[in-house]
């Protein structure tokens, strides 16, 4: 007996975690944190649906966070097994997880601060030493197209996913003794044609398809234009003495505006003088980490590198330390500043909105997703003001909504990747249902596939 069952990102953009279980084997792919507003963070705490201790390995498609974000809890739950990694993905994973248990202290402590008597404070989730220990389980790293032992009856196979550095689609190959089945997991998937990491493979032949639908609703503007369009509002903004706040997630996405920010002064697009900082540790880690792994890159990246390192480019300022960072806010007009978080629920970019936000000459520029109850989607949405730091901050710089830097496929990206070779079922999870995973659905149905948006823990019998 085959059985799938989904314990998050089912029908919900965050919190990736699949469980599949065959000859009393069980392995789940991802086991990403629940992120979103405080309520929809809470979800974080609950059971997981299964027992941890019981759960053979992990198969990991990429750190993310909501694809690797309660790994820590999962070991603090009584995990054991193996974890099953590229070396990019444990790498950055590393880097992700501390930050991410580091955040986790912060909260509790802070929390405790506020404490009143009596009143019972929630613990952290996890603890820097629970991350820790989630190293310990990593296996040997895997490379990308070889065939790997998982559990008696599971192979695996990771295919390059082309969302960020490491990245990885999973062909598992399961075998009860009487049933054969093949079952891709999409995971993130990037679109075709974006710099620094290959592009996606097509989806292999399988059974069973469990693929993400965050954007199976539209597509993504193109590349080209959206790059023109960055070097427009960074053009604009500069000319009218502002700064250009960028606010983004620390892995991939960073990493190309860079990368596009070298072409664009190597080639007059946007001004030579601008002051560009990157203001986030772990961006910078993470940058580091990209630099090592030279064998995840594509052509037009090896290509860019011969007119100069776009991770070390003049004006380009690392911003670690705090003072640092803090400097950066009497700077008026001419800078570009990167920081996270992505959805502005924290980090340091909390700070760069506080002092520009208001400012009719600066410019907010999303690059990414903002999901439902966060900063940046109100922003997005057009809100005349958003709460930072117990005040009412309006918003009066211009908006500036750029999809087509996103990681993850816009519709016929998703459509190309699935192809037209006959599935069993496909199943769709990692997106909204009233926006990308309905219309998916939809489409796919259309196309004369069998789809299924599978529920919260409910187990499916694969046959
Ligand atoms: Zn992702």
């Amino acid at each position: 007996m085959i059985i799938y069952s989904c314990h998050g990102a089912a029908k919900q953009v965050t919190g990736s975690c699949h469980l599949l279980e065959c000859n009393e084997q069980r392995v789940l792919i991802d086991c990403g944190l629940i992120q979103g507003s405080r309520t929809a963070e809470q979800a974080n705490r609950e059971d997981f649906g299964f027992d941890p201790a019981s759960i053979d390995a992990v198969l990991l498609t990429h750190a993310h966070l909501d694809h690797c974000g309660r790994l820590p809890l999962l070991v603090k739950r009584g995990f054991r097994g193996r974890i099953l990694a590229t070396a990019a993905t444990r790498e950055l994973a590393h880097v992700v997880l501390l930050d991410a248990a580091g955040l986790q202290e912060e909260d509790a402590r802070r929390a405790q601060g506020r404490q009143r008597n009596g009143e019972a404070v929630e613990p952290p989730l996890y603890t820097v030493q629970d991350a820790r220990q989630v190293m310990d389980l990593f296996a040997d790293d895997v490379v990308y197209g070889e065939t790997i032992q998982v559990a008696p009856g599971i192979t695996a196979r990771f295919l390059d996913a082309g969302h960020i550095l490491g990245s990885a689609s999973i062909l598992i190959e399961v075998d009860d003794g009487s049933l054969q089945r093949r079952l891709v997991f999409s995971g993130d998937l990037g679109n075709p044609n974006r710099p620094i990491v290959r592009d996606p493979m097509p989806a292999p032949a399988a059974d069973y398809v469990i693929m993400e639908s965050t954007y199976g609703d539209r597509p993504h503007r193109s590349v080209p234009d959206s790059v023109e369009e960055l070097y427009q509002a960074i053009r604009e903004t500069t000319g009218r003495h502002g700064n250009v706040i960028i606010p983004t997630f620390a892995l991939e996405r960073t990493q190309e505006i860079l990368y596009y920010l070298h072409i664009g002064i190597r080639t007059g697009a946007v001004p030579g003088h601008l002051r560009i900082f990157l203001d986030s540790p772990m961006a910078i880690s993470a940058t580091e980490i990209f630099r090592r792994h030279p064998e995840c890159f594509d052509l037009d990246f090896v290509g860019e590198l011969e007119h100069g390192d776009p991770f070390d480019m003049p004006g380009l300022h690392f911003t670690r330390e705090t003072s640092e960072s803090m400097a950066i806010n009497t700077i008026q007009s001419g800078a570009v500043i990167l920081a996270g978080s992505g959805m502005c629920n924290g980090g340091r970019v909390r700070h760069h909105l506080k002092h520009n936000l208001w400012r009719e000459r600066c410019s907010i520029v999303f690059v990414g997703y903002a999901a439902e109850g966060t900063p940046a989607r109100r922003i997005v949405d057009g809100a005349e003001s958003v709460r930072l730091f117990n005040s009412d901050v309006p918003v009066r710089a211009q908006v500036w909504t750029i999809n087509g830097f996103s990681a993850h496929a816009g519709q016929p990206s998703l459509i190309d990747w699935l192809g037209d070779a006959p599935r069993r079922k496909v199943f769709l999870v990692h997106g909204e249902v009233d926006r990308g995973m309905g219309r998916l659905h939809d489409v796919l149905t259309e196309r004369g596939f069998s789809c299924q948006l599978p529920g919260m823990h409910e187990p499916i019998k694969i046959d």
